[in-house]
């Protein structure tokens, strides 16, 4: 049974530097009413196939699904509900971008049953916006968070990258004072990733920009977690801090190995044990979809071993852990429960924030 249901939107006002996820610059919105007219002919094809929904969540991500004008984001709510089931208290979730929805838009849309966004504002200084190639102003992020708060949509997500080029300690203090003194519910920190074939694989090739050194970066990832925790953001993923009962549903599914289904360009899905992703090129996907065909590119078996790997892997991102049934090697996880880096709660094991800081070096040592 699938229960979340991923929606790609491709769409950007300006590509980041820093960015690989599929997104390219576009604000025509008749090119945007023909994706997602694409988009509910995609869901159709999945339903002929038979695939059975009782959705609990659906997440518009991207790119910049907020550059899509709020009735179109409505219109697509309306057809999934009316064509697959979906239970009463959705988890709806839209990405926004700092400078677009305003009180207007965020009354439409939660209309539709949009309670949950994920604005993407990075950081609140300047500087560091600057250096991301960010267009946005700080205030940008605060008038959304007003806004949307008055329009009735509580459930807010503030996106922050650390570890940015120039960045000090106590610039990351001054950015999570400004966080957690807005009425936000979760924050998602990342540290910041430089990808192959992206500007800012050039930049710092060629010496014009400089990370922070690894003990600064390390410090950094220690000072979210004890700051935040302080503030009342309880950590329950490896990048993720949430107040009391705001952890994200969708992002959830994603690391407890149920069923999702992914939409649009690039998009994967998760479904009866089998592991698929959407054709990467946005005239393809198009044009596969208009010939009445699936435009998945890849597919994967996930079988009882690759299972019980992937559970290993992403459980161990989450503060509730994995079973201790999963691990058959004792010997190392006493000495890792002896160095600090993990906890063996009756039948659980979950990692501490010294073992999340090398989970890639744990797991490989556990399977
Ligand atoms: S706004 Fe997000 S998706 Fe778009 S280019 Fe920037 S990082 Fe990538």
């Amino acid at each position: 049974m699938i229960e979340g249901l991923y929606i790609h939107i491709p769409f950007c006002n300006t590509k980041c530097p820093y960015c690989d996820f599929m997104s390219f610059v576009s604000e025509d919105k008749s090119l945007m009413d023909k994706y997602i007219k694409t988009l509910k002919k995609e869901l159709l094809l999945h339903i002929d196939n038979n695939l059975k929904f009782n959705l609990k969540t659906i997440y518009f991500g991207g790119g910049t699904p907020s550059l899509l004008e709020p009735e179109q984001i409505n219109n697509l709510i309306d057809f999934i509900k009316s064509n697959v089931k979906c239970v009463e208290n959705l988890e709806i979730t839209v990405e926004c971008n700092p400078e677009t929805y305003r009180y207007y838009e965020f009354k439409l849309i939660k209309e539709a049953g949009v309670n949950r966004i994920s604005i993407g504002n990075q950081s609140f200084l300047e500087k560091n916006l600057k250096i991301l190639g960010r267009k946005h102003k700080p205030n940008h992020t605060i008038e959304m968070v007003d806004s949307a708060f008055k329009a009735g949509i509580y459930n807010i997500n503030l996106d922050l990258i650390y570890a940015i080029p120039g960045q000090t300690i106590e610039d990351l203090e001054k950015d999570l004072y400004l966080y957690t003194k807005l009425p936000i519910t979760h924050i998602s920190a990342y540290m910041l990733t430089v990808y192959e074939n992206t500007p800012f694989k050039e930049y710092i090739q060629n010496n014009l920009l400089t990370l922070p050194d690894e003990n600064t970066s390390t410090q950094m990832f220690f000072l979210i977690n004890d700051y935040l925790e302080d503030k009342g953001f309880k950590r329950y993923e490896l990048s993720n801090w949430a107040k009391d009962g705001f952890a994200c549903k969708h992002n959830l599914f994603y690391w407890t190995h149920k069923q999702f289904l992914g939409i649009g360009v690039s998009a994967w899905s998760y479904v009866n044990n089998e592991r698929f992703g959407n054709e990467r090129n946005f005239d393809m996907y198009m044009q596969i979809l208009e010939t009445g065909k699936l435009p998945i590119a890849y597919k994967e078996v996930v079988d009882e071993e690759e299972l019980k790997k992937e559970k290993i892997f992403l459980g161990l991102r989450t503060t509730q852990g994995i079973d201790k049934t999963l691990i058959k090697n004792t010997e190392i996880l006493n000495q890792l429960e002896n160095d600090g880096y993990l906890n063996i709660i009756d039948d659980k094991i979950s990692l501490t924030p010294k073992g999340l800081m090398i989970i890639n070096q744990i797991v490989s040592y556990l399977i």
